[in-house]
């Protein structure tokens, strides 16, 4: 029985599967690349190459072939310059119209003997015919089209889809050209300003580009375009949040009771960024600040120092942690300085018990719980607050919007506080973050060394355990962080359960505890608490040490398949040794040992600074890759490169400031909104909102 075969789609239905069902959206389908074809003489064409070339017919056939399947059209071609023949040959599936007689009939003219073509593709040598073959596209050319063809053709390649052929499309999106037209939202005076060709121009030559600078220009603008209608309504989305009822002063009774009962003085950075938020809260509209500061830069104090100023005005303030392990220890620091100002503190995570949730609750409900700590948990369906102020998310980046909404769902118009220490290079801040205030701690606490960090290879263990006994015969502390906890059959890696074994012969004096996230809660808790308290020297991890822990007293930090870590990741592993005067280690084990592994990690050996590691890692290997789709916002630009274009972004920055400004009163205002809304952006930044 022969099957039923599906059918194929047809050109529409490829189309629509790509989303282009308008002339529009085919004029924004851009080409992923443009291949360069020469155009050349038969005499000089060569097997590998791509051309364009001209002939004239010396044998035009049509037959079929494997049985009826295939519709077979072969071209015998050749110029004055050529000692032979070029073959051309193209394959159609036998159904129509490569079926009918018309069709037949009708190629027949066309190619009729001693008829001029234009013949495009890759060139092979065919070795039954002994000859040149192309297999590309072939069509008429009159001898006057000749002169204006250019010698060297740009050929836009498209992501197709099955059922859609690369000439096809081409075909469509010549057509939409052709038969649209576009007003130009962006007034020709700023366009001249800032070099930008009109929009029409534009999309003509980023698909058919008559020279390279051309599609140069037509790139410029289009960039242009993506950042400047995302800038506006990042703009325009910041411009809806809404108010706050009342406008607050401040009383720092509080504050002050803190900040005296802390054992340092805040750098200047520290109290500058303070001020900010402080401010912030002062305001009609609430708050939403994303403080950004190196690994160790002292972020929480500025943390709790909002929630106090919040709690001194009657409300409850959250801190949302991304590891349980960053909660437990969130909550223990700030317990230890809420605590004697008579404030009530809670932990809630995914592991506390039913009984003691539930009387937390309630005494959240009530009002009675001050600043509560904790995971995603504290997001969850049941949780209420009586009163929620404040938002804090610790380590911003690990959340999605979703999960920050949630929480600030659950206050009628909270303030935002979030926190990162993956440093964002400045340009994409301004990206991605219009919406938020952006405050900078850039200067570490006094009395930091730089880490001194090396990248070794495997062999070198020995050197690590001598580094490591000198550091531990002084009373220090150290970290091994491995990718695996497991020993796995496919894998030559040295898991976290392995290296304990080793590292506890190796130091035979000394106590080595595990921290990975396969063990439970408890067993965590209890690992941290004694490496914390010194009970344990050693402390073999997985990466899941990698934010927030904070025990001063370790000095060096061992990163095994190094290779294995993103390099945020790994500058966020190093920030866990250097939290005091005493001067730490951290050593990169390369298990790869490829030029380009020890390329990335010279990166951290070389910079201290978390923005000189991001900048690098984002040039090595782009925005998308080193952010993550985790990191909420980040927007995915068809052809803007965040990198190469910051210039571009600049201007398209403060373009899109002036015209929120301006506003109504700007004539093309409303075509620059219907473009927004176009692309989705002013749906999506008011969906974003926190407070909708
Ligand atoms: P991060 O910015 O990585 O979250 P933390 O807030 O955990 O940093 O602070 C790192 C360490 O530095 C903590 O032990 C903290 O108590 C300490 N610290 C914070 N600010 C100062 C300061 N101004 N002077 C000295 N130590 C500080
Ligand atoms: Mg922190």
């Amino acid at each position: 029985m022969p099957q039923t075969q599906r059918k194929p789609p047809t050109p529409n239905e490829a189309l629509t599967k790509l989303g282009l069902t308008t002339p529009l959206h085919l004029l924004h389908y851009y080409p992923k690349q443009h291949q360069v074809i020469h155009r050349k003489k038969m005499a000089h064409l060569q097997p590998g190459e791509t051309v364009l070339t001209i002939g004239h017919v010396v044998r035009h056939r049509i037959k079929e072939a494997r049985g009826g399947k295939l519709v077979v059209q072969t071209w015998t071609i050749h110029d004055k310059t050529g000692r032979h023949r070029l073959m051309c040959t193209q394959f159609h599936k036998a159904r129509l119209p490569y079926t009918s007689m018309q069709w037949r009939r009708r190629q027949n003219q066309t190619y009729a003997q001693g008829s001029l073509v234009v013949v495009s593709g890759p060139v092979k040598h065919d070795s039954y015919a002994g000859c040149l073959a192309i297999n590309g596209e072939v069509s008429p050319i009159s001898p006057k089209q000749i002169a204006s063809l250019p010698s060297r053709v740009l050929n836009p390649v498209y992501r197709l889809s099955k059922g859609l052929d690369m000439g096809t499309l081409q075909d469509r999106i010549r057509a939409a050209l052709n038969t649209t037209t576009l007003k130009d939202p962006i007034p020709a005076k700023f366009r001249q300003r800032h070099n930008l060709i009109p929009l029409s121009e534009a999309l003509a030559q980023i698909h058919f580009p008559a020279s390279p600078s051309q599609l140069e220009a037509a790139r410029r603008r289009l960039v242009f375009d993506e950042f400047f209608y995302l800038q506006m309504a990042l703009l325009v989305r910041r411009g809806q949040v809404p108010q706050r009822v009342k406008r607050q002063s401040l009383s720092r009774s509080l504050l002050k009771r803190f900040q005296g009962n802390l054992p340092f003085a805040l750098t200047g950075a520290q109290q500058r960024t303070l001020n900010q938020v402080l401010d912030d809260l002062t305001q009609t509209f609430p708050m939403n600040r994303l403080v950004q500061g190196d690994v160790g830069a002292g972020k929480t104090v500025i943390a709790v120092g909002a929630c106090l100023a919040v709690i001194e005005q009657g409300q409850q303030a959250a801190l949302m942690a991304p590891t349980e392990t960053l909660a437990q220890q969130h909550h223990a620091k700030v317990t230890s300085w809420l605590e004697p100002l008579g404030l009530k503190t809670a932990l809630l995570t995914g592991s506390t018990s039913t009984k003691e949730r539930r009387i937390l609750l309630s005494e959240l409900l009530l009002g009675h719980i001050h600043l509560i700590v904790g995971t995603h948990a504290l997001s969850s369906a049941k949780v209420r607050y009586a009163d929620l102020g404040l938002v804090v998310i610790d380590e911003q980046h690990r959340f999605g919007v979703k999960q920050r909404n949630a929480l600030l769902n659950k206050g009628k118009t909270p303030h935002l506080l979030s926190m990162t220490a993956t440093p964002i290079p400045r340009t994409l801040a301004l990206a991605m973050h219009q919406d938020m205030d952006v405050s900078l701690i850039d200067e570490l606490p006094p009395g930091r060394q730089p880490i001194i960090t090396q990248v070794l290879s495997q062999d070198q263990q020995s050197h690590i355990h001598r580094l490591i006994e000198g550091q531990l015969a002084q009373g220090f502390q150290a970290y091994v962080v491995l990718p695996l906890v497991k020993d796995t059959d496919d894998s030559e890696l040295r898991s976290a359960e392995a290296a304990l074994d080793d590292y506890q012969r190796a130091f035979p004096k000394y106590q080595v505890g595990m921290l990975h996230g396969q063990m439970g809660t408890e067993a965590k808790t209890t690992a941290l608490n004694a490496f914390r308290t010194g009970q344990t020297q050693i402390l073999v991890a997985t990466s899941v040490i990698e934010v927030g822990v904070d025990v001063p007293n370790a000095t060096v930090m061992v990163v095994e398949h190094a290779e294995r870590f993103g390099l945020a990741q790994l500058h966020q592993l190093r920030g866990r040794v250097g939290r005091s005067h005493h001067q730490s280690y951290c050593v990169l084990v390369d298990g790869a040992e490829t030029e380009a592994s020890a390329e990335r990690l010279q990166i951290l050996a070389q910079h201290q600074d978390g923005f000189k590691v991001a900048e690098a890692d984002l040039r090595l290997r782009g925005a998308g890759e080193v952010l993550g789709h985790k990191q909420a916002g980040v927007p995915k630009f068809a052809l803007a490169d965040l990198m190469r274009d910051q210039a571009l972004l600049k201007i398209a920055n403060s373009a899109a400031r002036s015209a929120v400004n301006q506003g109504r009163r700007l004539r093309c205002w409303d075509l620059m909104v219907a473009e927004a809304q176009r692309r989705g952006h002013l749906e999506k930044a008011l969906r974003h909102t926190h407070l909708n």
